[in-house]
């Protein structure tokens, strides 16, 4: 298995410090307003991911932080006159909602930044006794001199970070090093040994990590917009408060999801949330349309781009539903003996067919396996499922298929859905729309029928109380 680490700028193979055991970790939101899709591209990407090294056999521990303490948590909550821990857990529970229905569930523990105070006090009090960090008046800072390595994973140099930094701080040492602590006094703000106030963002996630995963680890993903200066710290303050490299084995980041060119992001405005997308499309759409692209590469996002994996997904669950059709007939095998009148033509024909569909199936699980090896190239593997699609349907249409062979492909397609994250084999015969559409016709055929009985008092109940649901009936 080979997975692209940014680190080292190339597709490496993959192996856990520990046997089969991996510990990733992926960046969590700062919940301070609701997620949009360009968050659940990152979180369905890594989803797949954890999904796929189960499959492989791998014991995987997912960890996630929520960063429910930052400085836009508190703008936000300002400007709107609530408590900013109570806007935190209201934004978090949005935000595990949305992913529950996104279908991403392999998170075995999110860790709230806020719950982690301790270990984040013990890891800056460690960068201080080894003269990482120091003090100041309004913090504690990280010496950007003392860590030579910075950059080595963007493969950029300190002086870029002054674009990503604030207001020069003429107590600090350098420029560009960066906040541990910052001394508050506003609330919210925790105990330390430097006065109240609260911890930076980059020392969340190491103190979180080593508590959990110790000062070395397999994966860490987020998305590419991380990479500096955060990830760059990140490295920074571990390595150096325990002295052990690498912190991370693998670094994995995934591509921006663009809308006309542009990354969607808050700061643009040009952001759909989670929710809005549902609104319209079910999960199992957007995360078709999410896996046609390769997690690295910049997705573009469309309506029409969603219309075609609605499209797409429609000719999967069309095929599921034949499959599931043709176990359902009984007496439909050619492992019972053969009718007398049928010709032993006929009969060496579907031999030869279901063997050649046995075939398709093994080759197409190992391709699917190659692909997905290849560090998760999902649209390459679902290229296959739809070439197979294609070639099964040829042999189904031309003849018949033995029970068991349904089965095996009934269990192929169980499998990629448990992979891939989708509801293939669970997906209902009829949507719920259709479904809305049987259920009007047939309340508009009882009320037809009441007006042919004459009925008038109760066919125009019916009418005005379809008018409230916008339904609008016209009696020609
Ligand atoms: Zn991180
Ligand atoms: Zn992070």
């Amino acid at each position: 298995m080979k997975i692209y680490n940014t680190l080292t700028r190339s597709k490496e193979t993959f192996k856990p410090m520990k046997e089969n055991v991996v510990k990733l970790f992926v960046c969590g939101p700062t919940v301070y307003d609701n997620s949009h899709i360009g968050h659940a591209r990152t979180y369905i990407s890594f989803d797949i991911i954890a999904r796929y090294l189960k499959y492989r056999g791998f014991s995987v521990f997912y960890l996630q932080n929520i960063t429910d303490i930052d400085d836009k948590i508190i703008k936000r909550a300002v400007s709107t006159g609530k408590d900013p821990m109570d806007l935190a857990r209201e934004f978090e529970a949005k935000y595990l909602q949305d992913m529950k229905t996104l279908g991403v569930e392999n998170v075995n523990f999110y860790a709230r930044a806020t719950e982690h105070i301790k270990e984040i006090i013990l890891q800056i009090e460690t960068l201080l006794e080894a003269g990482f960090a120091y003090e100041t008046d309004n913090g504690v800072y990280f010496d950007i001199s003392q860590y030579p390595d910075f950059g080595k994973l963007s493969n950029r140099k300190i002086e870029d970070l002054k674009v990503h930094r604030i207001s020069p701080d003429s107590n600090k040492k350098n420029p560009e090093d960066f906040a541990l602590w910052k001394k508050k006094n506003d609330p919210p703000t925790w105990d330390s040994p430097w006065g109240t106030g609260r911890p930076g963002w980059h020392i969340e996630d190491t103190a979180i990590t080593e508590e959990y995963f110790g000062p070395q680890y397999d994966i860490h993903g987020g998305g590419l917009d991380l990479i500096f200066p955060h990830h760059e710290a990140e490295i920074a303050q571990m390595e150096s408060a325990s002295g052990q490299k690498p912190m991370v084995r693998y670094w994995m980041h995934t591509g921006f999801l663009n809308v006309k060119g542009e990354k969607m992001s808050k700061s643009l405005g040009n952001f759909i949330t989670i929710k809005e997308l549902l609104t319209n499309y079910s999960p199992d759409v957007f995360r078709f349309f999410v896996l046609s692209t390769h997690y690295r590469s910049p997705i573009d996002f469309s309506q029409e781009i969603l219309e075609q994996s609605q499209n797409s997904l429609n000719r999967v669950y069309k095929f599921c539903e034949t499959i599931d059709e043709l176990l359902n007939v009984e007496n439909f095998t050619v492992d019972e003996p053969a009718p007398e009148e049928s010709s032993p033509h006929k009969n060496l024909l579907e031999t030869v067919e279901n063997q050649e569909l046995d075939r398709l199936l093994k080759e197409t699980k190992l391709k699917f396996q190659k692909a997905m090896d290849n560090d998760f190239n999902t649209p390459s593997a679902l290229s296959l499922v739809f070439d197979y699609i294609r070639s099964t349907n040829q042999i189904i249409r031309q003849d018949e298929i033995s029970q068991k062979s349904l089965q095996n492909i009934k269990f192929f397609f169980n499998e990629i859905s448990d992979i891939l994250g989708f509801t293939f084999s669970s997906q209902p015969k009829k949507s719920k729309d259709h479904r809305e559409e049987v259920l009007v016709d047939f309340i508009i055929d009882i009320r037809k029928k009441l007006r042919e009985k004459k009925d008038w008092e109760l066919s125009d109940e019916i009418r005005s109380r379809l008018n409230d649901l916008d339904i609008i009936l016209e009696d020609k």
